[in-house]
């Protein structure tokens, strides 16, 4: 059975996500962090709980979503309406049994962004998880060496942090890693550059919008989901592709809509 959500966002998810990202709306990616045991929400806003992520899940696929990794964005291919990006942050160890396991098992795919100097480290993710993630068709890409505030490292250091991840999970893994999310999301133009010379061909902020809002693929935007969601918050980012999903801002989405029906230049 599908999670229940009232009938007007019901609607307003199964008319959701159909605009192509060259038109500027297009996948929203979400971000999330830790995924915590257990049905209550965890205090730290950035974890969100096993039973609330499970709910998402149900109502994404009940509604027809398509999950794909970030590195599909590469793909000639046009996306297939309807997707949603799901990607992890900081490769904690619960990312393996409570983020890839249900993934998998609901048959969704996600990309897992890991800290190549932590691995194995008693809160992450082993060696030995990722590449099994890896072969089960998650992607697994890089957030630096040691989780730095890239902005605030000389050039050498930055990239030391990027490359170095990059070379780290490579080695480990014996796969190509082409996607990276910055810390903190935190990211200048010389922190770009040096993801691009690295050899990355995207990386994730974590700044709000849908991903064809952003034409650089090195500057990707996202969704974050908190512990505090409800499913119907949720339900409204992923239709938004906003964080700030209150009544009173989404009001303001459809006076645009109808200004932009009553002139003719689209209608969605
Ligand atoms: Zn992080």
């Amino acid at each position: 059975m599908p999670p229940w959500i009232d009938p007007f966002l019901n609607r307003l998810l199964s008319g959701a996500g159909l605009v192509p990202a060259c038109e500027g709306r297009g996948p929203v990616v979400l971000m999330y962090h830790s995924i915590t045991r257990g049905r209550k929400s965890p205090p730290d806003r950035w974890g969100v709980s096993e039973e609330n992520f499970k709910k998402q899940l149900c109502l994404l696929r009940s509604k027809g979503w398509t999950t794909l990794c970030v590195r599909d964005l590469l793909k000639a291919d046009p996306l297939p309406p309807r997707t949603v990006l799901i990607t992890f942050d900081d490769g904690f160890a619960d990312n393996y049994e409570r983020g890839f396991k249900l993934l998998d098992a609901y048959g969704m795919r996600g990309t897992f962004f890991i800290v190549s100097g932590k691995t194995g480290a008693p809160d992450r993710l082993s060696a030995a998880q990722a590449g099994e993630m890896a072969s089960s068709g998650m992607e697994i890409g890089a957030h630096t060496r040691t989780h730095a505030r890239l902005p605030e490292l000389d050039a050498a250091r930055i990239g030391e942090e990027v490359t170095g991840s990059k070379k780290d999970i490579e080695d480990m893994l014996g796969l190509p890693v082409t996607s990276f999310a910055y810390p903190y999301g935190l990211f200048n133009d010389t922190c770009v550059e040096a993801v691009r010379k690295a050899g990355f061909k995207v990386a994730c902020t974590t700044r709000t919008g849908w991903f064809g809002s952003e034409s650089d693929l090195l500057r990707v935007r996202r969704v974050a989901v908190f512990s505090f969601d409800s499913l119907s918050t949720f339900a409204r980012k992923v239709a938004f592709a906003g964080t700030d999903v209150r009544w009173r801002s989404m009001a303001g989405y459809f006076v645009d809509r109808i200004r932009s029906r009553i002139a003719g230049n689209g209608t969605r």
